[in-house]
């Protein structure tokens, strides 16, 4: 009876202990995860336009065109379409960049106007050589949104003409300069699009670090205070910036992760040592789970 009564204790022992473990591996496991990532992602390098946070109030950006002085062999409308796919397919952001139809404006405005220049050194003040295009937002008050916008292609005579640049450059180009009307400035990061040049670069795409810059500017903001896709999404993909972008909470940071762990680690190898399993099996790295 007595030999029964402790086999059932240490049953009932054993099963706590199990569900106590797998509670402990789950956690375990997205500390992990956590540490892992926020060791492996670099702080963010994009910057924006100004020394505020400008974007434009909607973020169904629709640009029109004037393609009265742009080369015939270059399809500008759809040459802007496929330059927008990349930011709009950015699920962290609800930035959504059409073409809004054609214009014969060649100044800053709203919706944000694209021409081509025959004299794009003179109008722009970049060296008409090597420079393919530019491209800004502009607020009409400091610290205000974006209000109107402005990209103009290179269509001088010469090397920087897009008409020479091989079609995924130009793309690229545009995409580039769709970025800074957006609100995006120059990145520190040579593999994002927003690097100062494109010269190097074999495709169009945008770097995580373009993906974080976007994200920022026009988070994704579900109905329901961001619990699906929203700022505590946004947070954790580029981490560190004070809240008040939609009222998500701020992520742990990696430290406080790694203390969590570290403060954890005495128990877990405490447990370990009673179940004799294999540490990296305790600390769930393994994919099966052998049970006894
Ligand atoms: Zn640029």
């Amino acid at each position: 009876m007595i030999a029964m009564k402790n086999t059932q204790n240490k049953k009932l022992t054993d099963e706590l202990t199990d569900k106590l473990m797998n509670e402990i591996k789950s956690i375990v496991g997205v500390l992990l995860m956590a540490v892992v990532t926020g060791l492996a992602q670099p702080t963010e390098a994009f910057t924006l336009t100004g020394t505020f946070e400008a974007a434009w109030p909607d973020p169904e950006v629709k640009f029109v065109v004037n393609t009265a002085n742009c080369p015939a062999s270059i399809d500008v409308v759809s040459l802007l379409q496929e330059a927008a796919k990349l930011w709009n397919n950015v699920p962290t952001s609800k930035i959504k960049v059409s073409y809004g139809g054609a214009t014969t404006s060649t100044t800053d405005s709203s919706p944000p106007t694209v021409y081509c220049a025959t004299n794009f050194g003179a109008v722009t003040g970049a060296d008409q050589g090597s420079t393919i295009g530019v491209g800004r937002g502009s607020p009409s008050v400091l610290n205000g949104p974006i209000t109107s916008g402005l990209l103009i292609l290179n269509a001088s005579a010469g090397a920087g003409n897009i008409s020479n640049q091989p079609p995924e450059a130009l793309k690229l180009i545009m995409a580039h300069e769709i970025g800074h009307v957006l609100g995006l400035g120059h990145s520190q990061d040579p593999t994002a699009l927003m690097w100062y040049t494109a010269s190097g670069k074999m495709n169009a795409a945008l770097s995580q670090d373009d993906v974080d810059g976007i994200s920022y500017l026009y988070p994704r903001n579900e109905i329901g205070g961001d619990k699906i896709m929203g700022c505590g999404l946004v947070g954790a993909v580029a981490g560190g910036w004070t809240g008040g972008r939609g009222g998500g909470s701020e992520p742990p940071t990696g430290s406080a992760l790694a203390l969590a762990l570290f403060l954890l680690l005495p128990l877990l190898i405490a447990i370990h040592s009673r179940r004799r399993n294999n540490l990296y099996e305790t600390l769930g790295l393994r994919l099966s789970n052998r049970r006894r």
